[in-house]
Protein backbone atom coordinates (compact mmCIF):
# COMPACT_ATOMS: atom_id res chain seq x y z
CA UNK A 1 0.00 0.00 0.00
CA UNK A 2 1.04 3.42 -1.31
CA UNK A 3 0.33 6.09 1.87
CA UNK A 4 1.70 9.30 0.71
CA UNK A 5 0.83 11.49 3.82
CA UNK A 6 0.88 15.33 3.64
CA UNK A 7 2.74 16.91 6.36
CA UNK A 8 0.56 18.65 9.05
CA UNK A 9 4.09 20.23 10.72
CA UNK A 10 7.80 19.67 9.72
CA UNK A 11 8.44 16.26 9.40
CA UNK A 12 12.19 14.70 10.06
CA UNK A 13 12.73 11.47 8.69
CA UNK A 14 15.72 9.67 10.19
CA UNK A 15 16.78 5.94 8.32
CA UNK A 16 18.91 4.19 10.91
CA UNK A 17 18.41 3.63 14.43
CA UNK A 18 22.21 3.01 15.66
CA UNK A 19 23.44 5.13 18.57
CA UNK A 20 23.77 8.00 16.13
CA UNK A 21 20.47 8.42 14.82
CA UNK A 22 18.31 7.10 17.46
CA UNK A 23 19.99 10.18 19.42
CA UNK A 24 19.49 12.77 17.19
CA UNK A 25 16.05 11.35 17.02
CA UNK A 26 15.09 11.41 20.30
CA UNK A 27 17.15 14.99 20.97
CA UNK A 28 14.93 16.27 18.00
CA UNK A 29 11.65 15.16 19.90
CA UNK A 30 12.30 16.47 22.87
CA UNK A 31 12.99 20.14 21.29
CA UNK A 32 9.79 22.76 20.27
CA UNK A 33 7.75 21.25 22.95
CA UNK A 34 7.77 17.94 20.33
CA UNK A 35 6.41 20.42 17.85
CA UNK A 36 8.57 18.24 15.12
CA UNK A 37 7.22 14.93 13.60
CA UNK A 38 10.40 12.99 14.12
CA UNK A 39 10.22 9.37 12.12
CA UNK A 40 12.92 7.14 12.64
CA UNK A 41 12.96 3.80 10.61
CA UNK A 42 15.25 0.93 10.85
CA UNK A 43 14.42 -2.98 10.12
CA UNK A 44 16.69 -3.54 12.73
CA UNK A 45 13.91 -2.32 15.45
CA UNK A 46 12.77 -6.06 15.09
CA UNK A 47 16.06 -7.02 17.32
CA UNK A 48 15.95 -7.37 20.52
CA UNK A 49 18.59 -3.92 21.31
CA UNK A 50 20.07 -5.80 23.97
CA UNK A 51 21.67 -8.62 22.04
CA UNK A 52 23.98 -6.29 20.59
CA UNK A 53 26.79 -6.95 23.44
CA UNK A 54 29.70 -5.00 22.36
CA UNK A 55 30.81 -2.37 24.29
CA UNK A 56 31.75 1.55 23.65
CA UNK A 57 33.70 4.39 25.55
CA UNK A 58 31.62 6.88 25.87
CA UNK A 59 33.36 10.56 26.77
CA UNK A 60 32.61 13.05 28.87
CA UNK A 61 30.90 15.54 26.92
CA UNK A 62 28.74 12.79 24.73
CA UNK A 63 27.61 11.23 28.74
CA UNK A 64 26.63 15.31 29.23
CA UNK A 65 24.46 14.86 26.03
CA UNK A 66 22.87 11.32 27.02
CA UNK A 67 22.32 13.42 30.41
CA UNK A 68 20.50 16.56 28.92
CA UNK A 69 18.49 14.24 26.98
CA UNK A 70 17.51 12.43 30.15
CA UNK A 71 18.65 9.02 29.15
CA UNK A 72 22.18 8.82 31.42
CA UNK A 73 19.94 7.73 34.69
CA UNK A 74 18.51 5.21 32.59
CA UNK A 75 21.83 3.48 32.16
CA UNK A 76 24.31 4.72 34.91
CA UNK A 77 24.70 2.09 37.03
CA UNK A 78 25.22 -0.10 34.44
CA UNK A 79 28.48 2.22 33.42
CA UNK A 80 31.77 1.75 34.42
CA UNK A 81 33.46 5.32 34.65
CA UNK A 82 37.30 4.82 33.45
CA UNK A 83 39.13 6.15 36.22
CA UNK A 84 42.92 5.37 35.31
CA UNK A 85 44.42 4.96 31.45
CA UNK A 86 48.27 3.19 31.05
CA UNK A 87 50.04 3.07 28.00
CA UNK A 88 52.88 1.10 27.17
CA UNK A 89 55.01 0.09 23.85
CA UNK A 90 55.80 -3.52 23.19
CA UNK A 91 56.58 -5.99 21.22
CA UNK A 92 54.18 -9.88 22.16
CA UNK A 93 57.39 -11.68 22.86
CA UNK A 94 58.88 -8.85 25.49
CA UNK A 95 58.71 -10.15 28.69
CA UNK A 96 57.76 -6.72 30.18
CA UNK A 97 55.31 -3.86 28.96
CA UNK A 98 57.38 -1.18 30.16
CA UNK A 99 54.58 1.99 30.72
CA UNK A 100 55.43 4.93 28.71
CA UNK A 101 52.36 7.17 29.52
CA UNK A 102 49.65 7.15 32.28
CA UNK A 103 46.39 9.40 32.73
CA UNK A 104 44.65 9.70 35.65
CA UNK A 105 40.81 9.49 34.37
CA UNK A 106 39.11 13.06 35.69
CA UNK A 107 38.67 16.13 33.84
CA UNK A 108 37.66 19.14 35.99
CA UNK A 109 36.61 17.93 39.26
CA UNK A 110 35.26 14.50 39.73
CA UNK A 111 34.11 13.87 35.99
CA UNK A 112 35.71 10.69 34.75
CA UNK A 113 36.76 11.67 30.88
CA UNK A 114 34.78 8.64 29.68
CA UNK A 115 32.62 5.50 30.93
CA UNK A 116 32.03 1.99 28.92
CA UNK A 117 28.79 0.61 28.68
CA UNK A 118 27.77 -1.85 26.09
CA UNK A 119 25.83 -1.13 23.11
CA UNK A 120 22.84 -2.79 23.92
CA UNK A 121 21.95 -1.08 27.24
CA UNK A 122 22.28 1.82 25.65
CA UNK A 123 20.46 1.50 22.47
CA UNK A 124 17.23 0.19 24.53
CA UNK A 125 17.51 3.19 26.92
CA UNK A 126 17.42 5.10 24.00
CA UNK A 127 14.65 3.18 22.58
CA UNK A 128 12.69 3.55 25.89
CA UNK A 129 13.38 7.32 25.84
CA UNK A 130 11.92 7.51 21.84
CA UNK A 131 8.74 5.65 22.39
CA UNK A 132 8.08 8.14 25.54
CA UNK A 133 8.70 11.17 23.84
CA UNK A 134 6.42 9.93 20.92
CA UNK A 135 9.22 9.42 18.20
CA UNK A 136 7.60 7.73 15.46
CA UNK A 137 9.76 4.02 15.35
CA UNK A 138 9.14 1.86 12.09
CA UNK A 139 10.42 -1.23 11.69
CA UNK A 140 11.05 -0.58 7.79
CA UNK A 141 14.10 0.13 5.84
CA UNK A 142 14.56 3.45 4.07
CA UNK A 143 14.19 2.47 0.25
CA UNK A 144 15.17 5.76 -1.75
CA UNK A 145 13.87 9.28 -1.79
CA UNK A 146 13.10 11.85 -4.58
CA UNK A 147 13.72 15.62 -4.08
CA UNK A 148 10.02 17.25 -4.96
CA UNK A 149 10.70 20.85 -4.33
CA UNK A 150 9.76 21.76 -0.75
CA UNK A 151 9.75 18.47 0.47
CA UNK A 152 11.57 14.98 -0.29
CA UNK A 153 9.83 11.37 -0.49
CA UNK A 154 10.97 9.02 1.10
CA UNK A 155 10.23 5.75 0.33
CA UNK A 156 9.90 2.89 2.53
CA UNK A 157 10.75 -1.33 2.11
CA UNK A 158 7.33 -1.98 2.82
CA UNK A 159 5.72 0.15 -0.20
CA UNK A 160 4.78 2.95 2.15
CA UNK A 161 6.13 6.69 1.33
CA UNK A 162 6.52 9.75 3.43
CA UNK A 163 7.31 13.50 3.08
CA UNK A 164 9.26 15.03 4.75
CA UNK A 165 11.43 18.76 5.27
CA UNK A 166 14.31 16.86 5.83
CA UNK A 167 16.40 13.07 5.66
CA UNK A 168 18.50 12.13 7.37
CA UNK A 169 20.60 9.05 6.48
CA UNK A 170 21.99 7.32 9.64
CA UNK A 171 22.48 3.90 8.36
CA UNK A 172 25.87 3.18 8.94
CA UNK A 173 29.55 3.19 7.14
CA UNK A 174 27.74 1.00 3.41
CA UNK A 175 25.13 3.81 3.36
CA UNK A 176 23.05 3.24 0.56
CA UNK A 177 21.20 6.54 1.13
CA UNK A 178 24.43 8.36 0.90
CA UNK A 179 25.35 6.26 -2.34
CA UNK A 180 21.68 7.00 -3.80
CA UNK A 181 22.47 11.30 -3.21
CA UNK A 182 25.29 10.75 -5.23
CA UNK A 183 28.11 11.68 -2.52
CA UNK A 184 31.59 10.50 -2.92
CA UNK A 185 33.65 8.53 -0.15
CA UNK A 186 37.26 8.91 0.41
CA UNK A 187 38.42 5.39 1.75
CA UNK A 188 41.34 2.95 2.71
CA UNK A 189 41.93 0.03 4.25
CA UNK A 190 43.70 -0.53 7.35
CA UNK A 191 44.78 -3.95 6.19
CA UNK A 192 43.87 -4.79 10.24
CA UNK A 193 40.81 -6.07 12.06
CA UNK A 194 39.36 -4.95 15.03
CA UNK A 195 38.09 -8.34 17.58
CA UNK A 196 35.73 -7.40 20.13
CA UNK A 197 34.99 -9.47 23.05
CA UNK A 198 33.66 -9.14 26.87
CA UNK A 199 36.30 -10.57 29.16
CA UNK A 200 35.65 -12.07 32.73
CA UNK A 201 38.61 -12.11 34.58
CA UNK A 202 39.64 -12.88 38.49
CA UNK A 203 40.85 -9.57 40.14
CA UNK A 204 39.19 -5.90 39.98
CA UNK A 205 40.19 -3.63 37.25
CA UNK A 206 39.87 -1.03 38.93
CA UNK A 207 38.75 1.20 36.37
CA UNK A 208 41.85 1.21 34.87
CA UNK A 209 41.82 0.79 31.09
CA UNK A 210 45.20 -0.03 29.42
CA UNK A 211 46.64 0.44 25.69
CA UNK A 212 49.26 -1.64 24.62
CA UNK A 213 50.79 -0.45 20.96
CA UNK A 214 52.09 -3.54 19.74
CA UNK A 215 53.12 -4.28 16.09
CA UNK A 216 49.84 -5.89 14.32
CA UNK A 217 48.07 -2.63 16.18
CA UNK A 218 47.02 -0.98 19.30
CA UNK A 219 45.66 -4.21 21.45
CA UNK A 220 43.14 -2.30 24.43
CA UNK A 221 41.65 -3.47 27.64
CA UNK A 222 38.78 -1.33 28.79
CA UNK A 223 37.20 -1.99 32.07
CA UNK A 224 33.18 -2.65 32.32
CA UNK A 225 30.73 -2.72 35.53
CA UNK A 226 31.39 -5.89 37.62
CA UNK A 227 28.34 -8.07 37.87
CA UNK A 228 26.99 -9.27 40.97
CA UNK A 229 26.58 -12.92 41.34
CA UNK A 230 23.52 -14.86 43.00
CA UNK A 231 26.35 -15.87 46.16
CA UNK A 232 27.07 -12.19 46.85
CA UNK A 233 30.32 -12.03 44.87
CA UNK A 234 31.14 -9.49 41.91
CA UNK A 235 32.51 -11.43 38.24
CA UNK A 236 35.23 -8.76 36.99
CA UNK A 237 34.48 -7.85 33.40
CA UNK A 238 36.27 -5.91 30.77
CA UNK A 239 36.10 -5.08 27.42
CA UNK A 240 38.81 -5.93 24.20
CA UNK A 241 39.21 -4.34 20.93
CA UNK A 242 42.49 -6.34 19.64
CA UNK A 243 43.69 -4.86 16.45
CA UNK A 244 45.36 -7.82 14.22
CA UNK A 245 46.15 -7.93 10.83
CA UNK A 246 43.19 -9.02 8.53
CA UNK A 247 45.41 -12.20 7.29
CA UNK A 248 45.87 -13.49 10.77
CA UNK A 249 42.35 -13.22 11.90
CA UNK A 250 40.44 -16.10 10.75
CA UNK A 251 42.46 -18.75 11.88
CA UNK A 252 42.61 -17.01 15.20
CA UNK A 253 38.76 -16.84 15.00
CA UNK A 254 38.95 -20.61 14.22
CA UNK A 255 41.44 -21.36 16.64
CA UNK A 256 40.61 -24.17 19.60
CA UNK A 257 38.90 -21.87 22.05
CA UNK A 258 41.90 -23.10 24.38
CA UNK A 259 44.50 -21.83 22.03
CA UNK A 260 42.71 -18.82 21.24
CA UNK A 261 43.04 -18.63 25.07
CA UNK A 262 46.73 -18.76 25.08
CA UNK A 263 46.83 -16.12 22.21
CA UNK A 264 44.99 -13.62 24.75
CA UNK A 265 47.05 -14.34 27.53
CA UNK A 266 50.21 -13.23 25.38
CA UNK A 267 48.56 -10.10 25.09
CA UNK A 268 46.45 -9.25 28.06
CA UNK A 269 49.25 -10.43 30.26
CA UNK A 270 48.21 -11.86 33.78
CA UNK A 271 47.73 -9.03 36.06
CA UNK A 272 44.10 -9.76 36.28
CA UNK A 273 44.54 -13.51 37.12
CA UNK A 274 42.66 -16.21 35.39
CA UNK A 275 40.81 -15.06 32.12
CA UNK A 276 37.96 -16.60 30.06
CA UNK A 277 36.26 -15.17 26.95
CA UNK A 278 32.47 -13.99 28.37
CA UNK A 279 31.22 -13.36 24.60
CA UNK A 280 32.04 -14.85 21.24
CA UNK A 281 34.73 -12.94 19.44
CA UNK A 282 33.82 -11.13 16.95
CA UNK A 283 35.89 -9.23 14.09
CA UNK A 284 35.20 -6.13 12.44
CA UNK A 285 37.60 -4.97 9.07
CA UNK A 286 39.18 -1.58 9.53
CA UNK A 287 39.08 1.44 7.47
CA UNK A 288 39.62 4.86 7.12
CA UNK A 289 36.33 6.66 5.04
CA UNK A 290 34.99 10.00 5.13
CA UNK A 291 32.24 11.51 2.70
CA UNK A 292 32.74 14.12 0.35
CA UNK A 293 30.12 16.34 1.28
CA UNK A 294 27.55 15.77 4.88
CA UNK A 295 25.06 17.24 2.90
CA UNK A 296 22.83 17.03 -0.55
CA UNK A 297 19.44 18.55 -1.53
CA UNK A 298 17.37 17.84 1.30
CA UNK A 299 19.45 15.25 2.74
CA UNK A 300 22.37 14.98 5.86
CA UNK A 301 24.59 12.21 6.90
CA UNK A 302 25.25 11.27 10.29
CA UNK A 303 27.42 9.42 12.39
CA UNK A 304 28.90 6.19 10.65
CA UNK A 305 27.41 7.39 7.23
CA UNK A 306 29.44 10.66 7.04
CA UNK A 307 32.72 9.37 8.60
CA UNK A 308 34.51 6.18 9.69
CA UNK A 309 37.46 6.13 11.84
CA UNK A 310 40.46 3.67 13.08
CA UNK A 311 39.02 2.67 16.97
CA UNK A 312 42.44 3.32 18.26
CA UNK A 313 40.90 6.28 20.36
CA UNK A 314 37.49 4.95 20.66
CA UNK A 315 36.07 8.15 19.26
CA UNK A 316 34.25 7.05 16.41
CA UNK A 317 30.73 6.78 18.31
CA UNK A 318 31.46 9.77 19.78
CA UNK A 319 31.54 11.35 16.53
CA UNK A 320 28.52 10.57 15.38
CA UNK A 321 26.75 11.80 19.02
CA UNK A 322 28.67 15.28 17.90
CA UNK A 323 26.51 15.00 14.48
CA UNK A 324 23.60 14.38 16.78
CA UNK A 325 24.15 17.26 18.76
CA UNK A 326 25.32 20.03 16.16
CA UNK A 327 22.82 19.00 13.89
CA UNK A 328 19.39 18.83 16.46
CA UNK A 329 20.66 22.78 17.48
CA UNK A 330 20.96 23.56 13.79
CA UNK A 331 17.85 22.40 13.16
CA UNK A 332 15.76 23.63 16.39
CA UNK A 333 17.66 27.13 15.75
CA UNK A 334 16.27 27.74 12.27
CA UNK A 335 12.98 26.71 13.22
CA UNK A 336 12.65 28.82 16.19
CA UNK A 337 13.51 31.88 13.26
CA UNK A 338 10.85 29.84 11.15
CA UNK A 339 13.22 28.61 8.77
CA UNK A 340 12.76 25.19 6.74
CA UNK A 341 15.11 22.72 8.31
CA UNK A 342 15.58 21.27 4.87
CA UNK A 343 16.88 24.31 3.50
CA UNK A 344 20.21 24.49 1.41
CA UNK A 345 21.46 27.26 3.98
CA UNK A 346 20.45 25.61 7.09
CA UNK A 347 22.29 22.28 5.90
CA UNK A 348 25.65 24.57 5.04
CA UNK A 349 26.39 25.55 8.46
CA UNK A 350 25.81 21.40 9.47
CA UNK A 351 28.44 21.21 7.01
CA UNK A 352 30.71 23.54 7.92
CA UNK A 353 30.35 22.75 11.77
CA UNK A 354 31.45 19.22 11.34
CA UNK A 355 34.05 19.38 8.69
CA UNK A 356 36.84 20.67 10.64
CA UNK A 357 36.24 18.17 13.77
CA UNK A 358 35.76 14.82 11.93
CA UNK A 359 38.50 15.64 9.18
CA UNK A 360 40.97 16.30 12.27
CA UNK A 361 39.95 13.47 14.44
CA UNK A 362 40.14 10.98 11.00
CA UNK A 363 43.98 12.23 10.31
CA UNK A 364 44.81 12.05 13.94
CA UNK A 365 43.46 8.55 14.61
CA UNK A 366 44.82 7.34 10.81
CA UNK A 367 48.72 9.08 11.87
CA UNK A 368 48.75 7.35 15.25
CA UNK A 369 47.40 4.15 13.79
CA UNK A 370 50.42 4.43 11.59
CA UNK A 371 53.53 5.87 14.24
CA UNK A 372 52.49 2.41 16.61
CA UNK A 373 51.51 0.04 14.34
CA UNK A 374 54.82 -0.92 13.64
CA UNK A 375 58.09 -2.41 14.68
CA UNK A 376 60.63 0.06 13.21
CA UNK A 377 63.09 0.35 15.52
CA UNK A 378 63.69 4.59 14.45
CA UNK A 379 60.37 4.70 15.11
CA UNK A 380 60.35 3.06 17.92
CA UNK A 381 62.69 5.25 20.16
CA UNK A 382 60.91 8.01 18.80
CA UNK A 383 57.32 7.71 19.53
CA UNK A 384 58.89 5.88 22.82
CA UNK A 385 60.78 9.50 23.41
CA UNK A 386 57.43 11.42 22.42
CA UNK A 387 55.59 9.48 25.18
CA UNK A 388 58.04 9.94 27.53
CA UNK A 389 58.01 13.49 27.10
CA UNK A 390 54.15 13.66 27.76
CA UNK A 391 54.22 11.70 30.49
CA UNK A 392 56.20 14.68 32.55
CA UNK A 393 54.23 17.78 31.02
CA UNK A 394 50.75 17.92 33.30
CA UNK A 395 49.76 21.10 31.03
CA UNK A 396 50.13 18.59 27.89
CA UNK A 397 48.35 15.61 29.73
CA UNK A 398 45.44 17.77 30.68
CA UNK A 399 45.41 18.80 26.68
CA UNK A 400 45.27 14.98 25.54
CA UNK A 401 42.63 14.12 28.31
CA UNK A 402 40.11 16.93 27.34
CA UNK A 403 40.61 16.29 23.98
CA UNK A 404 39.68 12.75 24.69
CA UNK A 405 36.87 13.73 26.59
CA UNK A 406 35.55 16.18 23.79
CA UNK A 407 35.69 19.15 26.12
CA UNK A 408 37.98 21.16 23.93
CA UNK A 409 36.33 22.65 21.61
CA UNK A 410 34.85 26.33 22.65
CA UNK A 411 32.37 26.12 19.69
CA UNK A 412 30.95 22.93 21.24
CA UNK A 413 26.94 22.28 21.22
CA UNK A 414 25.26 23.03 23.44
CA UNK A 415 23.90 18.76 24.33
CA UNK A 416 27.60 18.56 24.59
CA UNK A 417 27.79 20.87 27.18
CA UNK A 418 24.88 19.74 28.97
CA UNK A 419 22.84 22.00 28.32
CA UNK A 420 18.89 22.37 26.97
CA UNK A 421 18.52 22.74 22.99
C1 LIG B 1 36.27 -2.60 16.83
C2 LIG B 1 35.55 -1.30 17.02
C3 LIG B 1 35.52 -0.69 18.27
C4 LIG B 1 34.90 0.56 18.44
N1 LIG B 1 34.91 1.17 19.68
C5 LIG B 1 34.38 2.41 19.82
C6 LIG B 1 34.39 3.09 21.08
O1 LIG B 1 34.85 2.56 22.10
N2 LIG B 1 33.87 4.34 21.17
C7 LIG B 1 33.36 4.96 20.07
O2 LIG B 1 32.95 6.13 20.16
N3 LIG B 1 33.28 4.32 18.86
C8 LIG B 1 33.77 3.08 18.71
N4 LIG B 1 33.68 2.43 17.50
C9 LIG B 1 32.95 3.07 16.40
C10 LIG B 1 31.42 2.78 16.50
O3 LIG B 1 31.22 1.37 16.50
C11 LIG B 1 30.65 3.39 15.33
O4 LIG B 1 31.16 4.67 15.04
C12 LIG B 1 29.16 3.52 15.67
O5 LIG B 1 28.63 2.29 16.09
C13 LIG B 1 28.37 4.01 14.47
O6 LIG B 1 27.04 4.25 14.85
P1 LIG B 1 25.96 4.71 13.76
O7 LIG B 1 24.70 4.91 14.51
O8 LIG B 1 26.49 5.87 12.97
O9 LIG B 1 25.88 3.51 12.73
P2 LIG B 1 25.45 1.98 12.92
O10 LIG B 1 25.64 1.54 14.32
O11 LIG B 1 26.16 1.23 11.83
O12 LIG B 1 23.88 1.98 12.64
C14 LIG B 1 23.35 2.06 11.36
C15 LIG B 1 21.91 1.58 11.42
O13 LIG B 1 21.29 1.85 10.15
C16 LIG B 1 20.41 0.77 9.86
N5 LIG B 1 20.18 0.81 8.40
C17 LIG B 1 21.03 0.43 7.40
N6 LIG B 1 20.46 0.66 6.20
C18 LIG B 1 19.23 1.20 6.44
C19 LIG B 1 18.18 1.67 5.61
N7 LIG B 1 18.25 1.63 4.28
N8 LIG B 1 17.06 2.17 6.21
C20 LIG B 1 16.95 2.23 7.56
N9 LIG B 1 17.93 1.80 8.39
C21 LIG B 1 19.06 1.30 7.84
C22 LIG B 1 21.11 -0.48 10.38
O14 LIG B 1 20.18 -1.51 10.65
C23 LIG B 1 21.76 0.06 11.66
O15 LIG B 1 20.94 -0.15 12.78
C24 LIG B 1 34.30 1.20 17.31
C25 LIG B 1 34.30 0.56 16.06
C26 LIG B 1 34.92 -0.67 15.92
C27 LIG B 1 34.95 -1.33 14.55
Amino acid sequence: MSAATEMERPRIVIAGGGLAGLSLSLALKRALDGGIDVVMCDPALKRDPHGDKRSYAIAAAARRMLEALGVWGEVADRAQPILDMVITDSRLQDPVRPTFLTFAGDVDGHEPFAHMITAGDLTAALLDSCREAGVDLKAEGVKGFAVRGAHTEVSLTNGDSLQASLLVAADGARSHLREQAGIGWISWPYKQSGIVATIAHERDHEGKAIEHFLPSGPFAILPLKPEPQADGSLKHRSSIVWTERTENVPALLEAHPEDLLIELERRFGLQLGKLAFETKPQAFPLSFGVARSFVAERLALLGDAAHVIHPIAGQGLNLGLHDAAALAEIITDAMRLGMDPGAADVLDQYERARRTDITTMGMMTDGLNRLFSNDVLPVRLIRDLGLGLVDRMPGLKRFFIREAAGLTSREAPRLLRGEAL
